[in-house]
């Protein structure tokens, strides 16, 4: 993913920046402990569309 378009993609909550995970391709929040999935290459940034994740899925993210 272009590293100039990750610096500008933000939690729809919080605003903070976004950790892309390649495999399972996602973008993470850690702070609201959300995920975000990919529609195409199109990030799916929307408030009810992140996925929670608990304390051990975060720990076991790839980055
Ligand atoms: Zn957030």
């Amino acid at each position: 993913m272009d590293n100039k378009l990750l610096d500008i993609l933000v939690c729809p909550l919080c605003n903070s920046k976004l950790t892309y995970i390649k495999q399972p391709k996602q973008l993470v929040c850690r702070f609201d402990r959300l995920s975000f999935s990919f529609d195409e290459d199109i990030p799916v940034l929307l408030p009810e569309s992140g996925k929670s994740l608990t304390n051990e899925e975060l720990e076991n993210l790839n980055e």
